[in-house]
């Protein structure tokens, strides 16, 4: 079981993808992610994407395909994978489609988290993550409990993308370069709509209710 997941930012991509990789033991492959451990570890890739990545605008495909092909490679074994983040433009969804038939594998459903602007500018601005682990809270909607070792006062953090002028302008390039993704996965019949702004429980069930239709 191979699966997407769309939103636009602070839509609850990653969170949704963290709960259904563990229900389903899926490989969560979160090219956001991936980018922001090169810039934490100040690689010469982390050091030319950060006024990328903090400006909001999206990485050159070219660095993108590369480190996702790197992934896929590094996991072949894995029973199934779960993309976060990746497709970004048309582009990249023809790459996963290619890279997908050489690991021999394929997408078995598209996510498309809806949530508005508004419910977006709300996220970002109390949106916080845990620097050790990589958990994301919320001080509105899923506030830290401050209860155990690794989320604590020091490893909680806003990310320097965080902001609600870079929200709009994020949200703003989600629009104008997924419809064209969202037209591929249609044709396909692999897209379904997930209400995005119900609990983060209502969303993962709806999820988990769609991957077991389709696993039968
Ligand atoms: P995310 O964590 O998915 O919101 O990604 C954070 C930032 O990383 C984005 O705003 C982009 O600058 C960059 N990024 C992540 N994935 C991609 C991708 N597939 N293509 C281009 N840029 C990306």
């Amino acid at each position: 079981m191979n699966i997407v997941i769309f939103g636009p930012p602070a839509a609850g991509k990653g969170t949704q993808a963290d709960n259904i990789a563990k229900k389903f033991d899926l490989f969560k492959l979160s090219t956001g992610d991936l980018l922001r451990e090169e810039i934490e570890k100040k690689t010469a890739l982390g050091n030319k994407i950060s006024t990328i990545i903090n400006k909001g605008t999206l990485a050159p495909d070219e660095i993108m395909n590369e480190l996702l092909e790197k992934r896929l490679s590094n996991n072949k074994q894995v029973k199934g994978i779960i993309f976060d983040g990746y497709p970004r433009n048309l582009s990249q969804t023809i790459n996963l489609d290619k890279l997908l038939i050489k690991f021999d594998k394929k997408i078995d459903v598209a996510i498309r988290l809806k949530v508005s602007l508004e419910v977006i500018k709300k996220r970002i601005s109390g949106r916080l993550v845990c620097f050790n682990c990589g958990k994301t809270y919320n001080v509105f909607f899923n506030p830290p409990k401050y209860d155990n070792d690794c989320c604590n006062i020091d490893s909680l953090k806003k990310r320097d993308d965080d902001n609600v002028d870079i929200a709009i302008k994020r949200f703003n390039t989600y629009e104008s370069t997924t419809e064209p993704i969202f037209q591929f996965y249609r044709k396909l019949g692999l897209l379904r709509d997930v209400e995005g702004e119900s609990s983060i429980e209502q969303i993962s069930n709806e999820i988990s209710g769609i991957i077991s239709l389709i696993e039968g």
